[in-house]
């Protein structure tokens, strides 16, 4: 029997959707597996962009790519006037070695679809294929947005720069906007989202300690950048754990120390580098303050001097708790409620999401994927060489991101917002 969300009368029957993106799954599979292959890193992609839009020719929709990066857009036109709401999947891979011994494995030396990538444009496409075929219940306009460089290369931003929310800075011409990650530590089929902060702002720091060289015997010559170094990472954490609130979450970590070539010689420069993580404008510029006067200040206490770099990543993704709250009821008709949980809390890793978010309402959710022979709990994730997705939890994202689209635009006016 079917069964709909409360206050959902116009979505369609959850079976349909999904029943609809289970046929279309074999060629979901087909498009997720030429991009598994042959994957491409950074804000160029030319094979992954070919392989979108020969996936897209033919349903009717409006096609353009980028200039300045392998970017497509495609637009489907309702059969009546209303509201625009974007779907986003990003497209680009990780440079790392493939090892999962999947038959359909990467065949580039170096690079692998680690993020699941490949299975949110496959899923896109699959969302284009199903909702070119129910045009006419769409009062409005899909935009798909099919993004390079999310990993490296701030691809989002430099889309909303080419114009993928309509040119005016202040009255986007996309009311609403969407987009899914797979991840293999929840159960396939499964979808996860919370209303406000979802991922981090993910900044990056490079502290250089400038001391004296000399010999390693007669360090009362020299100026020894290592200790001065080596104290700043320590005074580092305690600036964290006393300057920034306990409800607002951070994290800095030093995931680089470098200094130094042999044993008898004291080197002129100690390097430090890492990430700090925060939620907020607030957190964020007390963990920059922090930096600078715990760098110099420590420097300056031995004597030294220290050059800080801090290099500004993507800010952090916000849920919009209403239209949170649409994607929970649309992923409900298609998965049920019991299949759609709320995320206890944020996740401290990056998504460039955010800069769609920070100028029109939406929401990013996880789409579970673990394989059904592995465990959530230990099965490899997002970023391990060793990686695997349930390809059928595909139907699922692919029925998600047609029922968030199709709910919003054949709504209320109101509807997700
Ligand atoms: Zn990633
Ligand atoms: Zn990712």
């Amino acid at each position: 029997m079917e069964s709909r969300a409360p206050g959902d009368d116009h979505a369609t029957p959850p079976s349909h959707l999904l029943a609809e993106a289970h046929r279309l799954l074999p060629g979901v599979i087909a498009v997720r597996r030429a991009i598994h292959r042959t994957p491409e890193t950074g804000i160029h992609l030319p094979q992954t962009q070919k392989t979108v839009l020969r996936a897209l020719a033919g349903l009717g929709l409006t096609v353009s790519v980028g200039e300045g990066l392998s970017s497509v857009v495609a637009v489907l036109e309702g059969a009546a006037p209303g509201r625009t709401v974007l779907l986003r999947a990003d497209m680009d891979a990780l440079p790392q070695q493939e090892d999962t011994g999947l038959e359909f494995a990467s065949q580039r030396e170096g690079v692998m679809h680690a993020c699941g990538h490949d299975t949110h444009t496959a899923m896109l496409v699959g969302a284009a294929r199903l909702l070119a075929a129910r045009r006419q219940r769409l009062a409005g306009r899909v935009v798909f947005m099919f993004q390079p460089g999310e990993e490296f290369g701030g691809g989002a931003q430099l889309m909303l720069e080419e114009g993928v929310l309509g040119d005016a800075e202040e009255a986007p011409a996309v009311d609403g906007a969407f987009a899914l990650h797979i991840a293999a530590r929840y159960e396939a089929g499964t979808v996860h989202l919370r209303p406000g902060p979802q991922f981090a702002a993910a900044d990056v720091l490079r502290i250089t300690v400038r001391g004296r060289s000399g010999h390693a015997a007669a360090p009362h010559k020299v100026l020894d950048p290592v200790p001065v170094a080596c104290e700043i990472v320590q005074a580092l954490q305690t600036m964290m754990t006393r300057t920034v609130s306990v409800f607002d979450p951070a994290v800095l970590t030093i995931t680089s120390v470098s200094a130094g070539s042999t044993s008898n010689v004291v080197p002129e420069t100690a390097v430090l580098s890492g990430t700090y993580r925060t939620f907020t404008d607030t957190s964020r510029q007390v963990v920059r303050d922090g930096i600078m006067r715990v760098a110099h200040g420590v420097a300056s206490a031995h004597g030294a001097v220290a050059d800080v770099e801090l290099i500004d990543g993507y800010p952090a993704v916000h849920n919009d708790p209403r239209f949170t709250a649409h994607v929970r009821r649309a992923a409900a008709t298609v998965v049920g409620p019991a299949r759609v949980h709320e995320l206890p809390h944020p996740t401290m890793g990056g998504e460039d999401f955010s800069y769609v978010l920070r100028r029109v309402p939406g929401a990013m959710a996880f789409l579970g994927a673990c394989p059904p022979d592995r465990s959530p709990a230990t099965a490899p994730d997002n970023h391990s060489n060793h990686v695997v997705y349930e390809e059928s939890a595909m139907a699922v994202g692919t029925a998600v991101h047609a029922a968030v689209a199709e709910a919003f635009l054949s709504g209320p006016p109101d509807a997700g917002l």
